[in-house]
């Protein structure tokens, strides 16, 4: 068992560097670490996660029960989609939740970042999928979560932010500093025209140094095909667009029509 004191120093250092990577705005945010078989340490809602204490942690049981309360500090509503992960996987003692914002705004394009990209990604977050929307600090975001956290350590959560798994408070911390590199590296390629993806050789060459170096966690593996899924998950915003470039090769047409006519 970790030294609750040394994990709470470390919850407020992560707090730290979520925040002042610009991962989290306000209060947004939270940090939990599995303490022992019945005992969960949470950051506080309602606290920049750049200017917490000590003091400010909290711990609770497995059910999201307050134990310890050193102060007027409440857990967060999100606790719940925390305790659904450490329920799903016994080999989790850690959960990161944070909106960074290239990683958040995949999830609002409702794009997968689930392609063969870059080596250190493969073999850390693998393929990140997008859990559906829910409604935040309602059951609705365990329960949509509970299919991709069985095979996945980095998941996006629609139209809201990501969350990541480890097998400590560092190493979850860490797939989110992979998860938002990634999403950024991805966008500014996109932007570039181009998006090189590796091979299938490639990226089972990657796999196999994953299993030879014996990561903890699990990752579903990437796609190695260019047109593989990175579609809108959004069916809604595909046929407003559709709609509108039919409505302008319309308007050209008849245009041209008239041009020609005349
Ligand atoms: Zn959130």
């Amino acid at each position: 068992m970790q030294n609750e004191w040394e994990l709470r120093k470390h919850i407020v250092e992560v707090g730290k560097r979520i925040w002042m990577r610009g991962y989290v705005a306000a209060n947004d945010g939270n940090i939990t670490v599995l303490l022992n078989e019945n005992e969960v340490l949470t950051t506080p809602t309602g606290v920049s996660k750049g200017f917490m204490t000590t003091d400010m942690i909290i711990k609770c049981d497995r059910q999201g029960n307050v134990i310890t309360k050193s102060s007027n500090y409440r857990p967060s509503s999100e606790l719940k989609m925390h305790l659904e992960v450490y329920k799903e996987r016994p080999d989790v003692k850690s959960v990161v939740h944070a909106h960074p914002p290239y990683a958040t705004s995949f999830a609002v394009a409702g794009i997968p970042l689930d392609k063969c990209v870059l080596p250190e990604a493969i073999i850390v977050i693998g393929a990140v999928p997008i859990a559906p929307y829910g409604l935040p600090s309602t059951s609705e975001i365990p329960d949509k979560i509970r299919p991709f956290i069985k095979n996945s350590d980095a998941i996006l959560l629609e139209n809201h932010g990501a969350l990541t798994l480890g097998s400590d408070l560092f190493n979850a911390y860490y797939k989110m500093e992979t998860l938002e590199h990634t999403a950024s590296i991805v966008w500014k390629a996109i932007q570039l025209g181009n998006l090189n993806v590796l091979p299938t050789q490639e990226r089972d060459r990657l796999m196999s140094l994953r299993e030879n170096f014996n990561l903890p966690g699990r990752v579903t593996v990437c796609s190695s095909d260019p047109n593989h899924a990175t579609q809108s998950k959004n069916p809604q915003t595909n046929t407003v667009n559709e709609g509108m470039i039919q409505d302008i090769v319309e308007q050209v047409l008849n245009n041209l029509k008239n041009k020609l006519t005349k």
